[in-house]
């Protein structure tokens, strides 16, 4: 094991996906200086309200310099406006938090069980109902596993175990072998599905080993990606996703419509075209989840429905996604 010493990643010229994790930039301070804002002090909060900054360097060198509205930026920079109040942004916006927390599964949607497998993540976007859950580390570890993996067992209506978090890719390669080595004897499981934003803001995390063990599982394979702007994707991310596909999964996009960030048919349509470009297909288009800190990047439906509107004359339909919202209770995401 390397250790965390800020050494390791000068004297190694490969650094592998953990050290690249270890050395994210979490000082807001070093932040605006990686982006040439130094002198911006007055962009900053007193405080992160509660919910510390994290980002990769690799996502941070795809920033635009000298702009303080470069969309990456503000998807992780702290704000102000975290601290107002608004009417309906609530600690659980989703309402089932608690249950994820505590049984690692949840099973809401006909045929699909979704595995909390993971509570870290790479970077910490500021929409995110994260923000009020640092769950801390690999919720559904190996002694919850056979907890969840006993009731996918049980239930035969189960075709595709979904692998969440945070981030599932958080894990160790050698702990989803084990997870995956307790599925592939599951008649009924025909998909794994893994949802995860780190082949987009640490794409090294797609290395040889992940190949490998995604390459030799014996179901069909579908990885989520989340990326919100055509920026976030560059030629690392663009080999990440290669890889992913020659291993045998299918790669799609979700995305958060966030107001400054995503919020116009041109950021949508190119963000569209720039996935198809990677070999990926654009899935979902998410309103916001409606979380305590996060309600200066939502915007109303009226104009999401613009938006849809706008791309759908533009785009070919398959690169069009679906606008979606999370409802609690209900039997699948809600379209708009
Ligand atoms: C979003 C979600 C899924 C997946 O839904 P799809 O519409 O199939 O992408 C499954 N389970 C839970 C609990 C979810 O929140
Ligand atoms: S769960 Fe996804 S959106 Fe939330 S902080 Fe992690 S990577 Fe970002």
């Amino acid at each position: 094991m390397i250790t965390a010493s800020p050494h390791a990643r000068l004297s190694s010229p490969t650094p592998g996906w953990r050290e690249l994790w270890r050395d994210a930039i979490t000082d807001p301070v070093e932040l605006l200086q990686a982006v040439g804002l130094g002198g911006r002090a007055d962009l900053l909060p007193p405080d992160d309200a509660g919910f510390a900054l994290r980002v990769p360097r690799g996502f941070v060198a795809r920033m635009r310099r000298n702009d303080p509205f470069d969309p990456l930026l503000l998807q992780v920079l702290p704000q102000l406006a975290e601290h107002d109040q608004a009417e309906g942004f609530t600690l659980d916006a989703v309402g089932d938090m608690a249950s994820k927390a505590g049984h690692g599964v949840l099973h809401k949607y006909d045929g699909r069980a979704l595995l909390i497998a993971s509570g870290s993540c790479a970077i910490n976007c500021r929409y995110c109902f994260r923000r009020h859950f640092p769950y801390g580390e690999e919720i559904a570890a190996a002694s919850q596993w056979h907890e969840a993996l006993a009731h996918v067992k049980a239930d035969p209506s189960i075709r595709e175990l979904i692998l969440s978090g945070g981030d599932p890719l958080a894990l160790a390669t050698h702990k989803l072998e084990e997870l995956t080595r307790g599925l592939t004897d599951l008649p009924h499981i025909i998909r794994l599905r893994i949802h995860s934003r780190l082949p987009v803001v640490l794409p090294e995390r797609v290395d040889d080993a992940f190949i490998g063990w995604l390459t030799a599982v014996p179901l069909q394979k579908v990885v989520v990606l989340h990326a919100n702007h055509a920026n976030e994707l560059d030629a690392s991310v663009d080999a990440a996703c290669a890889r992913l596909r020659a291993a045998g999964a299918t790669v799609l996009n979700q995305s958060v419509l966030l107001r400054g960030i995503n919020d116009d048919a041109d950021t949508l349509a190119e963000l569209s075209e720039r996935l198809f470009a990677a070999g990926v297909l654009p899935y979902y288009l998410h309103q916001l989840d409606r979380v305590q800190g996060a309600a200066h990047f939502e915007v109303d439906d009226k104009r999401a429905l613009a938006l849809m509107e706008a791309l759908r004359a533009r785009l070919p339909g398959y690169l069009v996604p679906r606008l979606v919202r999370e409802v609690g209770g209900d039997a699948s995401k809600r379209p708009l």
